[in-house]
């Protein structure tokens, strides 16, 4: 190896990723949630931003606020968005509300203080129209060079897959849900 190849490794050693959690199985959210745990360990500032959830705290939300200033997290969106026929219904709040987080969302990343920013559903925001993919793509091109960025949520659109350094897809085999076993807090939320 010589000096050039040192110095271009190095280089390439700092600059930061784009990871994607999506699939039908459970565990996206909670696996960035880690990821955001092993940053914070290792001194790296964390940005957690949640869309879609936001009407109520979830475990996770309180256990990170905690852990204010190491890591953020703040929900944005005004709860869950309504499903009409197995389709999403989108409202006009919806829409001035999904154009408000991204605008929140570019300014935070481009802002430069954070080591890693986990946008956390934003694959399902793309996926109801309420995010332009091209918008979204063209944020994580122009984002800090050496800003990690991790995006979950069901869906996630190919133009992402295309950019992203690590896509993971959580697989269901089985979920407890389908034996009519509902949502249970410190499991679920
Ligand atoms: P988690 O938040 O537990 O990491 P997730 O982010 O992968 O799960 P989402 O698709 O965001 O899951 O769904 C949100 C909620 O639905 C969570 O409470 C999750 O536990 C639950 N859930 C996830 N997968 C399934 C499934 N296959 N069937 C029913 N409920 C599910
Ligand atoms: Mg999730």
């Amino acid at each position: 190896m010589n000096e050039f190849s040192n110095t271009a490794s190095k280089r390439k050693d700092k600059k930061g990723l784009i990871l994607v959690n999506t699939g039908n199985g459970k565990g996206k959210t909670t696996a960035a949630m880690g990821l955001a745990l092993r940053a914070a360990g290792n001194n790296m500032r964390v940005l957690i931003l949640q869309f879609i959830k936001g009407s109520w705290k979830s475990g996770e939300v309180k256990i990170m606020e905690k852990l204010k200033p190491l890591i953020e997290i703040e929900q944005l969106g005004t709860g869950f968005i309504k499903f009409v026929d197995g389709k999403p219904s989108i409202s006009e709040e919806d829409r001035i509300n999904a154009e408000k987080s991204f605008k929140y969302t570019s300014d935070k990343i481009k802002c430069g203080k954070y080591d890693m920013v986990i946008l956390d559903e934003i694959n399902n925001m793309i996926d109801y129209g309420l995010l332009a993919i091209d918008d979204v793509i063209n944020l994580l091109e122009n984002k800090p060079e050496e800003l990690n960025v991790v995006l979950t949520g069901r869906n996630v659109h190919p133009e992402l897959i295309k950019i992203a350094d690590t896509v993971t897809e959580m697989k269901e085999i089985k979920h407890a849900y389908n034996k009519g076993i509902k949502a249970r807090k410190g499991i679920e939320y």
